[in-house]
């Protein structure tokens, strides 16, 4: 094993980089706004093969390029995928990475010139490494811990923290006046398990930045892009979802339709830019009273439709309310809604949810046109007194 070419090892892992980064840049190129984290996660391993070929190149030139600058390179390059991830989670980006890089190369610089020590400088980088690794992980652990693209990307950082700090923590065991390439068995172990951890890293990286385009493309086709609220279609999907599942729970659900008033003068008054912002205010109010588990969608141009799951007759209406009166954000032009309601009891949940659910759309349609007839800016239920 010790005949392993260890420079070979080195500038393989640096090519290991690029190809990581040759996808990450490309993906990055094609979805800018969406994938802003993809630059830093693609730089990072490209700065690593500058510190492989700057490594490589050890006793062809000086050691502060060789050592101090090589080291600052692989250490930077591991910094800058932890950056990535925090642009990607839009958490703020952390400073005391760069403030301890700074501190280990003047370390360095020390420890191969003035004061040379092998075995410290082995103690400090893949120790410092091992750091930045463990943030990474705590960082990616905290936002995604469910999907295979972050249980491999964990799996991998894991791994090669595990190694580095082996490294760090072997370190005394090598002369003073080692070198990287001096081949010995842990050499061997830690630079072919950071090569192939770079690549699972790399790899992890771009099933999360895929993961992320699909789950865009998806809300592109299921919600609607002024009000976010579901289109039509991915609304009657959810809800028959819903309903099929309240029928085991035997509870009632609630169906409302809200419709704008006199929306028609408020284009006309306003403009129609007005207009869609006065939809967009509205959508908002929407989203801020429902719970998780209510599903809304956009039925049509100033038409909305809400499912309450769980929700008897009393509680719906009391949700309507809230809606109803919820204030409109200052400087739109003030605007009311009319909502109709219908509740849907375990009785009436018939096999047939499509059916179940025309229905319920089709009484709680009867109901707003109770309410807009009877003056507009109220709930009424289906079944209320005209
Ligand atoms: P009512 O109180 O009876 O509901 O009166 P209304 O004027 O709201 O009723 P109507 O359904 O006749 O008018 C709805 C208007 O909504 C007509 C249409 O131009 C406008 N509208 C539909 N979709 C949009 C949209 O996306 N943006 C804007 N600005 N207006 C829209
Ligand atoms: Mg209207
Ligand atoms: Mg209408």
């Amino acid at each position: 094993m010790s005949e392993l070419d260890l420079r070979a090892v080195v500038l393989l892992l640096g090519a290991i980089g690029v190809l990581t980064s040759v996808v990450l840049l490309h993906l990055w190129r094609q979805n800018r706004a969406l994938l802003a984290a993809a630059a830093w996660w693609g730089a990072g391993p490209l700065v690593i093969f500058v510190g492989t070929v700057l490594m490589g190149l050890r006793g062809v030139i000086g050691a502060p390029f060789s050592i101090v600058l090589g080291n600052g390179c692989i250490i930077g390059g591991a910094v800058l995928m932890y950056v990535g991830s925090c642009r990607f989670w839009d958490t703020p980006l952390p400073r005391w990475p760069w403030v301890w890089l700074g501190l280990t190369l003047v370390a360095l610089l020390l420890l191969s010139t003035v004061w040379p020590h092998y075995p410290l400088r082995l103690t400090i980088v893949p120790g410092l490494m091992a750091v930045v690794q463990l943030a990474h992980l705590r960082l990616v652990w905290q936002h995604d811990r469910s999907s295979f693209a972050a249980q491999f990307l964990l799996g991998w950082i894991a791994f090669s923290a595990v190694a580095l700090a082996f490294r760090s923590a072997t370190a005394q065991l090598e002369a003073r006046d080692a070198d990287l390439f001096t081949p010995s068995i842990w050499q061997n172990v830690y630079l072919g398990s950071y090569a192939f951890s770079l690549l699972g890293e790399g790899i992890g990286l771009v099933l999360l930045a895929q993961q992320r385009l699909q789950q865009r493309i998806r809300d592109l086709a299921t919600h609607d892009s002024l009000t976010g609220a579901l289109t039509r279609a991915a609304f009657w999907d959810a809800a028959t979802h819903e309903l099929r599942r309240q029928q085991r729970t035997a509870q009632p659900a609630a169906l409302l339709m809200l419709d704008l008033d006199h929306f028609k003068r408020i284009n006309d008054t306003y403009g129609h830019q007005t207009g869609d912002r006065v939809l967009h205010d509205f959508a908002q109010r929407v989203h801020h009273v429902l719970r998780a588990t209510d599903r809304f969608g956009r039925y049509g141009g100033e038409e909305f439709v809400v499912l309450l799951p769980d929700t008897p007759a009393a509680a719906a209406h009391a949700i309507a309310e809230r809606i109803r009166t919820q204030a409109a954000t200052a400087g739109l032009p003030p605007y009311t809604v009319s909502i109709g309601l219908a509740v849907l009891v375990p009785a009436q949940q018939a096999a047939d949810t499509d059916a179940t659910l025309e229905q319920a759309i089709g009484r709680a349609d009867a109901a707003l046109y109770q309410a807009k007839a009877q003056g507009r800016d109220r709930v009424v239920q289906d079944g209320d007194p005209a």
